[in-house]
């Protein structure tokens, strides 16, 4: 199946004369056909449910349905895009590892990173992704783990994936990426050889700013029997003594023991009801990208011609820094539903802006139908000193706009009144 269709089928094929569209499994648990059969559940022995915690139907749909769009074998859905960040990470480091992470991440991931993570012993190297080199600099005999983000937060510069998971082959280190911004309708960081995609759910694959989720993918292909992953090459006492590297190839290693060890006993597990949603948005997916991107193209383009706009970084303007890596990655010359620019008032232009906006909407999200516009500095990324904003490349007078569906007329208007005022 190609891409759309894949949105739309993948993961569920109806039993005879069953619910057409995927049902809501609306249950806690599930029945055991006998001791036995749990017996074999419990041991990984057969596939099969067990407790809405750890997996459910309407949950596997979405699992399937986004491991098919990106490639993988696997995948897991959890409460937030956050949970899916933090589960990946404990799955694979432990106190005295460490990650080598691009510094120019979404604000909450940049928090977890340098102050969560290093509470538990893991520490977090962060460095400019715009040299991949740096990856390979900054990796010791403790590094367990490389980050990135497809475009980064806040100034949508775009990660050399191919160059970076090169690196992490050479060094036998699993590359994750934040594929959150491209969704797989644009990229798809497995095919440039990334091992694990991370996607929060809440913005353009849900597309509808109506639940939280996140997911995880596992490209499957992964070498784990290294000893330096102590995590998957000893028995697992908290597991009947599993000893997850060697699973056999048909069950990847990386997401089932996501699933039975983070998700199963910490527990930011995805509402049925949410998994439902999330099937309904990605459904029309690449229709909707088409047009945020349609639509971001246009407003970056009136943007940069407007007399009062300083600056505006968009991937797909032909003299934007990040335009020679994107048009390397990003499918059908389409360049990501966000735009950023700065006003010649600066900080109080940039606010002022923002009190003035009709249509848009003034909120901490993005990925949404509707176009959405926040100031960075003093929201999202407020926890960041003013040296960690800088490294991060954030502007103060950074605005960030994510790009809907509406009309373009409309969203232009909206712009131009409110760069008026
Ligand atoms: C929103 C976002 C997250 C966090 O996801 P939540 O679903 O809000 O927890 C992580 N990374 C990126 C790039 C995001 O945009």
């Amino acid at each position: 199946m190609k891409f759309s269709t894949k949105a739309v089928h993948s993961g569920y094929k109806p039993a005879k004369n069953t619910s057409d569209n995927v049902p809501i499994y609306r249950t806690s648990a599930f029945i055991f056909d006998n001791t036995d059969f749990a017996a074999d559940l419990f041991s990984l022995k057969k596939p099969g449910n067990i407790y809405s915690r750890i997996m459910n139907p309407t949950q596997a749909v979405l699992e399937e349905r986004v491991a098919a769009l990106e490639g993988g074998k696997g995948a897991l859905a959890l409460s937030s895009g956050t949970s899916a960040i933090f589960y990946a990470i404990i799955n694979i480091c432990k106190a005295g590892d460490e990650i080598v992470s691009s510094s120019k991440l979404y604000g909450g991931t940049y928090i977890m990173f340098s102050s969560i993570l290093p509470e538990m012993g893991i520490k977090t190297v962060f460095v400019n992704p715009d040299n991949p080199e740096n990856f390979d600099k900054a990796t010791t005999s403790k590094t367990r783990l490389y980050f990135t983000e497809t475009i980064g937060n806040p100034v949508l510069d775009v990660s050399d994936i191919k160059a970076i998971s090169a690196i992490a082959a050479k060094n036998n280190i699993p590359l994750a990426v934040d594929s959150t911004f491209t969704t797989p309708y644009l990229l798809r960081p497995i095919e440039h050889g990334a091992d694990i995609v991370i996607h929060s759910l809440t913005k353009w694959l849900g597309g509808h700013d109506n639940g939280l989720g996140g997911i995880v993918v596992d490209a499957g292909k992964f070498d784990w029997t290294d000893k330096k992953f102590e995590l998957y090459n000893k028995p697992d006492a908290s597991y009947n003594n599993l000893m997850f590297s060697s699973l056999p190839d048909t069950i990847p290693a990386f997401i089932t023991r996501m699933r039975v060890i983070p998700l199963r006993n910490l527990g930011a597990c995805i509402s049925p009801d949410s998994a439902w949603l999330f099937i309904q948005g990605i459904a029309t997916l690449p229709l909707r990208m088409e047009k945020h991107c349609e639509n971001a193209m246009k407003t970056a383009e009136f943007l940069s011609s407007h007399p009062r706009v300083k600056w505006v970084r968009y991937p797909g303007l032909k003299n934007d820094p990040a335009r020679a890596l994107a048009s390397k990655y990003f499918d059908r010359n389409l360049f990501g539903g966000m735009v950023v620019f700065g006003i010649d008032t600066g900080l109080k232009g940039g606010k002022k802006f923002i009190d003035s906006l009709k249509l848009i909407s003034h909120v901490a999200n993005v990925g949404d139908i509707k176009t959405l516009a926040i100031h960075p500095a003093s929201t999202t990324h407020s926890q960041l000193s003013e040296k960690e904003q800088e490294n991060a490349g954030l502007m103060p007078d950074l605005v960030r706009l994510s790009i809907g569906i509406e009309d373009i007329d409309d969203i232009i208007e909206d712009i131009n009144q409110a760069l008026k005022a």
